[in-house]
């Protein structure tokens, strides 16, 4: 096993990795920045060592200074987490190149599906469904364009290969604004992500967003472990996660699930992933593979009883899988809350300090935060604060617990999206299961 491992990371995610590693009799390194001195895991790591000032590009992305601390303290892998540099290529090559174990796939797997169009090229060829598109970046040929759109049908989405949180994407309802819609695209594309390859893709109206976990060691084995549905949504971002999807059989569980296992071990893909899909009528659409660890993995622990954070060091070890695909059982129901630092009306952003906190206890109840009485949120990152995930034989249970928790807890000092949450957790349609990615954005009356 790996011996000392340096976490690249911050707030709950970097508590997260520093409690498996401690399971784990495995040494830790923090690494901080100087706003970040008080976090939990800075508290409790072996060692740790300042990379920087408050902003992150100085901090969390500098990459040289991370390279660095991973120096002095000899640690001998370090893991990402996910955000800041987990998906970054350039990243994993300068860890690898320097001597240390990158915990996550190769640079060339975290390339290929950080370029969507050749992440879907190689989906297609591993047989894991797509959606309708032009199978390839547009050209400026404007009478195949509109063929294209013509062929798939409207509406269509124009959408960047090197997009990345919900930019870069246009919807097209008619043929009138496809041309004018690819140019402004384009060149949207290239000034934010230097890159101005688009692609065009059947816009699905009503679609659910199901994502399926995988694991995949060095020897060539890989296992699923179900399905997640993450359709709660807010300008992309997800506020409510669970598994498994409420509806899915365990007949699509599978045949999904398998799809996936099998593109990892066509692409020789190594560590934890995601497989992100749009789901609309009894059919699934890749969109994108993330390449990390994501904040919703709980949900796929508690029901699978698998510790991903776990397998993720254990395969970058150089271990095999301890489980194949029989071993692994869907078992009850697990819902995450998202906790933010923001005013449930106004999304807000409300950074301060706590000044007081009590967490909610009791069974299937689980709580995964750095934060603590006296602790200050700071103005520089992003204002999740923590993830409240709830387990139960039956989705009623784990939505009765997640009601039950939510009431209990209190963080007080600072505004957070508590009210919010519950709710979305007492909406009828919610307690129905199975709504759509805009259900939520309607819901508060967003367009
Ligand atoms: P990003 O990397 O920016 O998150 P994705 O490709 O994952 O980009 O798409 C983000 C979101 O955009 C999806 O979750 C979905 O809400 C919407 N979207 C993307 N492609 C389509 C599509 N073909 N039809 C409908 N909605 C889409």
């Amino acid at each position: 096993m790996l011996e000392k491992i340096l976490i690249a990371n911050r707030g709950e995610i970097a508590l997260r990795i520093l409690r498996a590693c401690r399971e784990m009799d495995i040494k830790t390194v923090a690494v901080h920045s100087t706003a970040d001195r008080d976090l939990k895991h800075v508290r409790l790591a072996d060692e740790s060592v300042c990379i920087g000032p408050p902003s992150s590009l100085d901090s969390y992305l500098n990459i040289p200074a991370i390279i660095c601390a991973a120096e002095v303290t000899n640690a001998s892998a370090i893991h990402p987490g996910y955000g800041f540099l987990s998906e970054n290529a350039e990243f994993a090559e300068q860890v690898e190149t320097s001597g240390f174990k990158f915990i996550g796939p190769s640079p060339k797997a975290i390339r290929t599906m950080g370029d969507k169009v050749a992440a879907i090229k190689a989906m297609k060829k591993a047989g894991v469904p797509t959606v309708p598109g032009s199978d390839g970046p547009l050209t400026d040929n404007k009478e195949r364009n509109l063929e294209i759109a013509r062929k798939i049908g409207y509406p269509v989405i124009i959408k960047a290969a090197g997009g990345g949180g919900g930019r870069g994407m246009r919807v097209v309802n008619a043929e009138g604004s496809l041309l004018n819609s690819i140019q402004l695209t384009k060149s949207e594309a290239g000034a934010a992500f230097g890159n101005d390859t688009v692609y065009m893709e059947k816009y699905l109206e009503k679609p659910r967003h199901i994502e399926v976990q995988v694991l995949a060691d060095s020897h060539g084995n890989a296992i699923h472990l179900a399905e997640r549905d993450c359709s709660m949504q807010r300008r992309h971002q997800k506020v409510v996660e669970e598994a498994p999807a409420p509806g899915i059989t365990p007949e699509q569980r599978s045949y999904i699930g398998d799809r996936c296992a099998a593109a990892c071990k066509k692409m020789k893909y190594e560590g934890a992933g995601t497989f992100e899909f749009l789901y609309e009528n009894g059919e699934f659409y890749f969109i994108e593979m993330n390449t990390r660890v994501q904040v919703e993995h709980p949900v796929t622990e508690m029901i699978t009883g698998v510790d991903v954070i776990r397998e993720q060091i254990s395969i970058a070890s150089g271990n095999p899988l301890r489980f194949r695909q029989q071993d692994i059982q869907v078992r009850g129901h697990a819902i995450e809350c998202r906790l933010n630092a923001e005013d449930s009306r106004t999304f807000m952003p409300s950074p301060g300090t706590i000044d007081h906190y009590h967490a909610p206890g009791g069974p299937g109840v689980r709580l995964d935060t750095h934060i603590y009485s006296g602790y200050t949120v700071p103005p520089y990152y992003d204002s999740m604060i923590g993830k409240l995930i709830t387990y139960g034989n039956t989705r009623e249970s784990a939505i009765a617990r997640m009601n039950g928790a939510l009431s209990e807890l209190i963080i007080d000092g600072i505004n957070t999206n508590i009210e919010l949450q519950q709710d979305i957790l007492s909406d009828a349609k919610f307690v129905a299961g199975g709504t759509d990615i805009h259900y939520l954005e309607k819901k508060l009356g967003i367009h």
